[in-house]
């Protein structure tokens, strides 16, 4: 097994400035909201928040599910707060945001995975921020047809849903979920309102091959999805999956490329892309097509 020393020079970020976290964290408390942002100690925040973007996550911070690359705790879900998708809205607006992320844990406990928080979210944010776009990163809702289409009713501008890593790995990284499943949500997201968005992500230095890489970016092209995020993994403790490898920026340069000729509207490659990360940028892209 290859030695991985320390972090590369290229993965040393600037902390963002403190005024502006002191600002989000006082409206995330009052409001009793988490963000990835905060709660994964997301490097890119001071670029995105300067950008108006930040991501949300609803349904609490206890998942279902135990992705071996994931920092949020596995167990027993809370209740479901029936207010949260209107205080999301309200931060969406107290934060001026251009572009809003809204995302959750798995939550295989409820009868509809989550979908119809998801899709509640998404009408308040409509309704308190009518010039906010609006981005969600979905669960697989164990592939149902019908949870998919309340979130989708309710006209996101992106729909996301991550596929991660490369179909060789996903029983180390993703044990409850699978490949074909994460794409079958992707393509009837298309079916269902072809004028959304749709978009997925990985994380490489997990171990994956370029050849493997591409073969999912195929895949995702062959059932027409629009965006592509390509990041580098970090191992968020001990406890979970190591990093096998820290890819090159010159890499993450060609796997951009790769998706471009591929047809992908927008590509986002790079050691800190992350899910989100300057997700407003691929609307724009979009727009311009
Ligand atoms: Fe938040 Fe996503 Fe930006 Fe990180 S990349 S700061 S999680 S919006
Ligand atoms: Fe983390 Fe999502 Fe996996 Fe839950 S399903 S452990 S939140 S990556």
């Amino acid at each position: 097994e290859r030695r991985i020393a320390r972090k590369p020079r290229w993965l040393l970020q600037p902390l963002p400035q403190p005024a502006g976290l002191k600002r989000m964290r006082g409206l995330l408390d009052e409001l009793h909201l988490n963000t990835v942002c905060e709660d994964a100690g997301c490097p890119n925040r001071g670029h995105c928040w300067n950008q108006g973007t930040a991501t949300f996550m609803i349904l609490g911070n206890t998942c279902t599910r135990s992705c071996g690359f994931c920092k949020v705790i596995t167990g027993r879900p809370e209740l479901l707060d029936l207010g949260e998708p209107l205080r999301v809205a309200q931060a969406v607006k107290r934060l001026g945001l251009q572009h809003a992320v809204v995302t959750s844990v798995a939550r295989d406990d409820l009868p509809d995975g989550g979908a119809d928080a998801f899709a509640r979210t998404i009408e308040a944010i409509r309704e308190l921020c009518p010039g906010t776009t609006v981005e969600v990163l979905i669960p697989d809702f164990k592939g149902s047809v019908e949870a998919l289409a309340r979130v989708m009713e309710a006209g996101p501008d992106v729909l996301n849903h991550n596929v991660e890593t490369v179909p060789r790995l996903y029983r180390r990284v993703r044990p409850q979920a699978k490949f074909d499943r994460s794409l079958f949500i992707l393509q009837k997201a298309r079916e269902m309102r072809p004028e959304v968005h749709t978009k997925s992500g990985m994380m490489v230095g997990l171990g994956e091959r370029e050849a493997e890489v591409i073969d999912v970016m195929q895949a995702l092209r062959g059932v027409d999805c629009d965006f592509l995020t390509i990041g580098q993994y970090l191992r968020p403790s001990l406890d979970h999956l190591p990093v096998e490898e820290y890819v090159p920026p010159a890499q993450f340069e060609r796997y951009r490329e790769l998706g471009q000729q591929l047809g992908f509207t927008h590509v986002a490659s790079g050691p800190f892309v992350r899910s989100s990360f300057d997700a407003a940028a691929a609307l724009r892209a979009a727009a311009e097509v």
